[in-house]
């Protein structure tokens, strides 16, 4: 993996060495089960639970008890809209969310339109934000859920979340967020922004897979859900399960270190990012920055090449450098991306949209080799099109 250049850290983080460390004696010598009450080995496992706990609340300025954890970010988000869908029926079936929004919310509402619930999708501008305005409209007195994502994980667009909880909030409606690429990269606190359920994820924030919390509000409002994984009664009844102690001290420690170094990686990120999109805009005609500049994360940057197919540009490079095509989890499928789609780019941009995304262990020189990489390869693609041609020639 050596000469390899990893930039898709928006589809997973490499676990960092200090947090893989703080786990590493939560598997043998500190074995025990974090429900065992009667010997050491279970009060040891609670203990470390709680300081994991306290840990991930402090990131997100909550309380500990707000935080229940999960197997990851899709986990918190069925938990959260079916949970909320289950419980609220009395006051409605109406749920508001977002066309950019990942498939972990889309797939979970779809799933929920079967079996009666009403969903309105708000639409985005063409820097991918929505207007809180149409928020405001479409909430009806039958809705019980507005789920807007906290930043989206192709675009890296941070949508208006305090405007958006104000609303929320003044109309007496729940506010749910995936904030799973936010958590750890900018400053996050559901609570100052109004928002009331918050799905998020270690593997995104340089701890473990397999790992994600979900923070439900407990006081002003206290937010109740409908366990969707029953026995035994784990996370307050919401989420059943033996916890997975050596995952929790890594999500754990993966939060403070989030929360130590967030501010100056923001700075080293953003400049990386810069360097790549100042050169790349400056080498290669009809580049275009896809999503708001002003309102994205500092380490992600979506870029479409005109006429060119994404796929066939990262095989001029062997695939050596990793970036990603479309949206990772649906681009096995090769279908074009539903967030780009929602911003209205066209066809001639869509096909040749790729995300950069730069994380902790990247390196002034891998934006520089992907620079030159990407630079020369759609050199030679655009050598060999006849629809570049018919471009430049002004036919098209
Ligand atoms: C990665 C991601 C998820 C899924 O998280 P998992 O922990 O892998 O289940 C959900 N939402 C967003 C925005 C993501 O980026």
């Amino acid at each position: 993996m050596q000469d390899l250049i990893y930039l898709d850290y928006n589809a997973t983080t490499p676990t960092d060495p200090r947090v893989v460390e703080a786990m590493l004696p939560y598997f043998y010598d500190k074995p025990g089960n974090a429900a065992s009450r009667t010997h050491p080995f279970g009060w040891i496992a609670s203990e470390a639970v709680d300081q994991g706990r306290q840990q991930i609340a402090d990131l997100i300025g909550a309380e500990a008890r707000e935080i229940i954890f999960t197997s990851g970010a899709t986990e918190a988000d069925n938990l959260a809209i079916k949970g909320v869908f289950e419980l609220y029926q009395r006051k409605g079936k109406h749920i508001i969310t977002v066309q950019t929004e990942h498939k972990a919310v889309l797939d979970t509402t779809a799933y929920l339109e079967k079996i009666g619930a009403e969903v309105t999708y708000l639409s985005v501008d063409a820097d991918g934000l929505i207007d809180p305005k149409e928020l405001e409209a479409a909430i009806r007195p039958d809705t019980i859920l507005v789920s807007v994502m906290w930043a989206n994980n192709e675009t890296g667009v941070i949508q208006p979340m305090a405007a958006i909880g104000e609303i929320c909030t003044r109309k007496g409606v729940l506010l749910m967020s995936d904030a799973t690429q936010a958590v750890g990269k900018m400053p996050v606190c559901p609570r100052e922004a109004g928002v009331h359920i918050m799905a998020f994820s270690a593997h995104k924030m340089y701890g473990p897979k397999g790992i994600g919390a979900l923070y439900v509000s407990y006081r002003q409002p206290r937010v109740k859900l409908a366990t969707q994984i029953h026995g035994g009664g784990h996370e307050a009844g919401m989420r059943s399960g033996t916890l997975n102690v050596p995952a929790i001290v890594g999500f754990g420690k993966a939060a403070a270190l989030a929360g130590a170094e967030m501010k100056n990686e923001a700075v080293r990120l953003a400049q990386l990012r810069d360097l790549l999109e100042n050169r790349l805009t400056e080498q290669i005609e009809a580049v275009r920055i896809n999503g708001s500049r002003e309102h994205r994360l500092p380490h992600v940057s979506n870029l479409s090449f005109r006429y060119v197919e994404a796929e066939a540009l990262i095989s001029t490079f062997n695939r050596r450098i990793a970036v990603a095509t479309g949206s990772a989890c649906s681009s096995a499928t090769l279908e074009p991306s539903h967030v780009l789609q929602s911003m209205g780019l066209t066809d001639d941009w869509l096909k040749g949209a790729i995300r950069f995304s730069f994380g902790r262990f990247s390196k002034e020189s891998d934006a520089v080799v992907c620079v030159e990489a990407i630079s020369k390869g759609i050199e030679a693609l655009r050598a060999e099109s006849p629809v570049w041609e018919m471009y430049k020639e002004g036919i098209i």
